[in-house]
């Protein structure tokens, strides 16, 4: 079976200056892993290649909900809504660990976007577009129904509300077990490996240039195909690939969510709010902390270094004072924050919000595939699509598309229940290492039952604060079997504790970084740079900037 470790790193690079693959994928985010995974199981030599870690680009950036996106129905986009509907139910299915159900609670209020009435169908629509059975269904809540469920809204303007299934998900860990899995199907897959230009030959695209961000050595990859799976990054390799955009362009809009420890904003269940100015925003209660998202503006500063602007905090921390009256929270209470693109096509003449969430496919004349905008929840569906049209431009045939019967885990769990008491049972194992019972779900929400092999690496360690040797165990699991090659791939998308738990930062950071410089063979300049990055992200994280960058 092939390996997905950052000790292997040479030995990917070799494969893939070496060999010619039927598809070369370019982008690590949810849509190129979806891609690679689509590819590699129905038995294409593919190989996918990520300027910078997996996930880093908007898919360790969004609200995190694998949902119908009640929105896009009063949008009237129903084919959109009937997808994301029927792929939630699937990508549950195939990592009940990661994609856990979560009721929404849509309060109704005086002057809200919705009212009693079109709330009940417009959910109603909603339920039936995705197949939502039995005791899943939406019900209307009276005043005091939805009051009594969560106690912290509004008595004075609300009128009732309406409680429906979603799904939240962790989008980093969503979109690493889903390249682990395309690799476990023969996929070649490497981080910090940035495509600088393309290669063509008698009008057609024959491979790519890469650089090994960190020796800096340049290489070719030779493929059949390729996909461009960029995100916000699809138009500059558009023009690097022939010049030309065309009519159709990227216009980014900026996302921010805020953090708050849950005891700052102790909601019982997650909320899906109105803000006067007449867009909606998620409240989600997760572990420790409940967050706030999302904001939706224009956006015309660097693709590499999103930031949580003074105007964003203040317009979240307006609605979430808003809604619960009773809270009053101020930038103090902010715990973390995290900011994101969404790759999103220019319409003329159209707000931010506005734009489409549909996804769109720009093919080059060289042959050059491009694919942008979707969602998170859509990854699958987009992957297939795209697949299918490779498959069109090769001679051979190929098996159908099984993605909709891969679980995204080697030993998944079968279903919720069985996560839920998997919980239960991690909970006697993790308070007897001395760690608190938050570790249970903590654990199997990220790792599912891999977390079986990070309490066995913990074991070893001795001497160390519990929490210590956890996070010490996971860096050791991090690097052998999830490519975790800096300190930003662990502490922000293998393990969310950048923007979860980044108290516990300070706390385990000593002891995980010289544990990673060890591991990965840092000299001295190499540590230096990898603090600095850190120390970087976390400002990031707890800064509000006046400006873009
Ligand atoms: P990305 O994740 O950005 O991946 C593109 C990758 O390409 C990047 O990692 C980048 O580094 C890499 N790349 C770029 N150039 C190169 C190069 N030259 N060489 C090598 N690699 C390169 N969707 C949902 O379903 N549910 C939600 O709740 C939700 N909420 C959202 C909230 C916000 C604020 C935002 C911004 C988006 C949200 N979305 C949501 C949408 C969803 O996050 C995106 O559709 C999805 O993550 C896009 O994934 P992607 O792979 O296309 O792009």
């Amino acid at each position: 079976m092939n390996s997905f470790s950052a000790l292997d790193r040479a030995k990917y690079i070799e494969k893939l200056k070496n060999e010619t693959f039927d598809l070369l994928v370019v982008g690590g985010g949810a849509t190129g892993c979806g891609i690679a995974l689509d590819a590699a199981s129905r038995g294409m030599k593919t190989a996918l290649v990520e300027k910078q870690d997996f996930a880093s680009g908007t898919s360790s950036k969004s609200t995190k909900l694998i949902h119908g996106g009640l929105r896009y129905l009063k949008q009237f986009e129903i084919g959109l809504v009937r997808e994301s509907g029927t792929e939630r139910a699937i990508v549950h299915r195939l990592a009940p660990h990661l994609v856990l159900p979560e009721k929404m609670l849509l309060p109704l209020i005086e002057g809200g976007t919705f009212g009693k009435l079109s709330t009940s169908f417009g959910l109603w629509v909603y339920d039936l577009l995705a197949g939502v059975r039995g005791d899943d269904r939406r019900k209307m809540l009276s005043k005091k129904q939805a009051l009594s469920l969560e106690p912290l809204l509004d008595e004075s303007v609300l009128k009732g509300g309406g409680f429906y299934a979603e799904y939240r998900t962790d989008d980093a860990r969503l979109t690493i077990e889903t390249i682990k899995t395309a690799v476990r199907y023969g996929a070649t897959a490497l981080n910090y490996c940035l495509v600088t230009g393309f290669v063509e030959e008698e009008g057609k695209l024959v491979g790519a240039t890469c650089q090994d961000v960190f020796s800096k050595k340049e290489f070719t990859v030779l493929a059949r195909q390729i996909v461009s799976a960029g995100g916000p990054w699809v138009d500059v390799l558009r023009k690097q690939n022939d010049g030309d955009l065309g009519k159709k362009r990227l216009q980014p809009t900026k996302g921010v969510h805020l953090v708050f420890p849950h005891e700052k904003l102790p909601l019982r269940h997650s909320i899906y709010f109105d803000v006067p100015d007449g867009r909606m925003v998620f409240a989600i209660p997760r572990g420790r902390v409940t967050y706030v998202g999302t904001t939706d503006t224009a956006y015309h500063g660097s693709l590499d270094r999103v930031v949580c602007k003074v105007d964003d905090a203040a317009y979240l921390l307006a609605a979430v004072n808003h809604a619960f009256p009773s809270i009053e929270l101020t930038l103090e209470d902010i715990e973390s924050n995290w900011a994101g693109l969404r790759p999103l096509i220019h319409e003329e003449g159209k707000s931010p919000s506005e734009l489409s969430r549909k996804d769109e496919i720009f093919e080059a004349p060289n042959g050059l595939i491009s694919i942008a905008g979707g969602k998170l929840t859509g990854y699958r569906k987009m992957a297939q699509r795209i697949v299918y049209l490779v498959e069109e431009r090769l001679p051979e045939d190929f098996p159908k598309s099984t993605t909709r019967n891969i679980p995204l885990t080697p030993d998944p769990l079968p279903s919720s229940k069985a996560v839920e008491d998997y919980i239960k049972r991690m909970e006697d194992k993790v308070t007897g290492f001395g760690l608190d019972r938050y570790y249970a779900w903590y654990l199997v929400t990220t790792y599912g039952k891999q977390s079986e092999e990070i309490l066995a690496g913990m074991k070893k360690i001795e001497g160390d604060l519990p929490e210590v040797a956890l996070a010490r165990a996971e860096s050791a699991f991090g690097v052998r079997a999830e490519m975790v090659s800096s300190a930003a791939d662990f502490f922000m998308r293998r393990t969310g504790r950048l923007f979860f738990d980044i108290k516990s930062i300070p706390v385990v950071r000593q002891a995980v970084m010289a544990d990673l410089a060890e591991m990965l063979g840092w000299d001295e300049p190499r540590q230096a740079a990898e603090n600095q990055a850190l120390d970087q992200l976390l400002a990031d994280a707890t800064t509000f900037y006046e400006n873009e960058f």
